[in-house]
C-alpha cells in the first residue's frame, strides 16, 4: 500500500520517513515503511494476521501502476490513492471525483481474482453509485483473449463497444482491446488500440476488428475434439447424429459472417445447426412460439453458451440470433410464419459441402 495513517492523518509513502507508528488506514494495525534502491517506497503490515481490506504481497507493478494511473486519469478531477470505502468494506486503488458525473473507481488488477470476487466488488461500487474500471496488469495482458477474461472484465464503454482495459507499466500506456465479439465459428475477435492520453481514451475508436472466418481451422479443431471425445462437442454431435447428421458437414445455408456478443460458446453456426436439427426433428409440422423459444434456449446450452457475464447478459442476444435464423429459414422456404407459430414446409437438405 502507498498510503498509511500517521497520528490520524494520511501520508503517502513517497514522502514518509522511517518511524514505527504508521497504521493501516483500513484495519488500524501497525504497518512499516519499506524501500530500497530499486523499489519505490510502500507500506506493509507488520503483523501476520490478515487485513480485511488490503491484501499483502503487492507487486512493484501494482504499486507503480497505481501512481501512473493516478496521473493518467488526473484530467477527470481530484484523485485519491487507495480510497477506503468503509460502507462497502472495499478499497479502490484510485478514486476519481468527477464534477457532475458519477465517481470512478480504478481497480488495477495484477493478482488472480475469481468471477465471484469481481462480481462482489463491482456490485459494491454500483451500490455507492461509483463506476468501476477494471484495469488489468501484465498477468492478464499475456493471456489469450477468451471467455475467462471476457466473463470477468469485459465492459461496454462509449466509443469502444465491449472492451478490456490493460495498463502497461513499462510503456505507461493504456491498451484497449475493443469491439470484442465472437465470429460464427466461435472465435473471439477484438481490435487492440494503445492509448496515450485520457482524451484519446474518451474519444474511443471506430476501427473494427477484421473478421476472417477460418473454416479449415474450425473443422480441424472439431475433428480433433471429436477424436478426443471432448464432452462439449460430443453433446452437439449427439443431437445431430440422432437426426442422421454430422457436425463436420453442416448445410451451407446456415453459414454466416454475422458476429455475436462473445457469449455463444462454440459459436453461432453450431447453435444454428443444433436448433435447426431439433426443429425439423419434431413429430409435428406446427411449431409454437413457445416450443421455438425453448429449443433456442436448449440449443444455446448445448453449444456451451453463457447466459451472463459480470457486465452483460445473453438476454437480447439470443432473441436476435433466433429472429435472424427464422428469417433465413422462411426466405429459404423451409418454414412459414402462421398464427401462433411456424409451419414446416420442407426439410432442409443436409449434405457435405
Ligand atoms: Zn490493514
Amino acid at each position: 500500500m502507498l498510503i498509511a495513517l500517521l497520528k490520524g492523518k494520511l501520508i503517502d509513502a513517497a514522502y514518509a520517513e522511517r518511524r514505527r507508528d504508521y497504521l493501516c488506514p483500513a484495519c488500524k494495525q501497525s504497518v512499516g515503511l519499506r524501500h530500497g534502491r530499486q523499489v519505490q517506497p510502500y507500506f506493509a503490515h507488520r503483523a501476520k494476521e490478515a487485513c480485511t481490506v488490503f491484501s499483502e504481497g503487492e507487486t512493484q507493478e501494482h504499486l507503480t501502476g497505481k501512481r501512473q494511473l493516478m496521473a493518467f486519469f488526473a484530467p477527470w478531477g481530484p484523485i485519491t490513492l487507495e480510497k477506503i470505502l468503509p460502507e462497502i468494506q472495499q478499497r479502490a486503488d484510485c478514486w476519481v471525483e468527477r464534477t457532475g458525473k458519477q465517481p470512478a473507481a480504478l481497480e488495477f488488477q495484477c493478482s488472480p481474482i475469481t468471477t465471484e470476487q469481481v462480481t462482489w466488488r463491482t456490485d459494491g461500487y454500483r451500490e455507492i453509485s461509483a463506476y468501476p474500471f477494471w484495469i488489468l496488469g501484465s498477468r492478464y495482458g499475456r493471456q489469450k483473449l477468451g471467455w475467462s477474461l471476457i466473463e470477468r472484465f469485459a465492459t461496454k464503454l462509449k466509443g469502444w463497444g465491449l472492451c478490456l482495459l490493460f495498463w502497461d507499466v513499462a510503456r505507461q500506456e493504456l491498451r484497449v482491446d475493443h469491439h470484442l465479439a465472437q465470429d460464427s465459428l466461435g472465435v473471439y475477435v477484438s481490435k487492440t488500440t494503445w492509448v496515450k492520453t485520457l482524451a484519446e481514451f474518451v474519444a474511443g475508436s471506430h476501427v473494427l476488428p477484421q473478421v476472417t472466418l477460418d473454416y479449415w481451422g474450425w473443422r480441424e479443431r472439431l475433428a480433433r475434439d471429436l477424436r478426443q471425445k471432448q464432452s462439449g462437442v460430443l453433446d452437439i454431435q449427439e443431437v445431430l447424429y440422432l437426426a442422421g447428421h454430422h457436425v463436420l458437414s453442416l448445410p451451407k445455408f446456415l453459414h454466416t459472417k454475422a458476429t455475436t456478443l462473445p457469449l455463444f460458446g462454440r459459436g453461432l453456426l453450431l447453435w444454428r445447426a443444433v436448433l435447426v436439427t431439433k426443429l425439423f426433428a419434431l413429430p409435428t409440422d406446427f411449431i409454437t412460439t413457445r416450443v421455438m423459444n425453448d429449443l433456442a434456449g436448449e440449443s444455446f446450452t448445448i453449444v456451451g453458451g453463457h447466459p451472463e457475464a459480470v457486465w452483460f447478459t445473453a438476454e437480447s442476444v439470443l432473441p436476435l440470433a433466433q429472429a435472424n435464423l427464422l428469417a433465413l429459414l422462411t426466405t429459404e422456404g423451409y418454414l412459414e410464419a402462421v398464427t401462433g407459430g411456424w409451419r414446416v414446409c420442407h426439410q432442409p437438405k443436409w449434405h457435405i459441402n
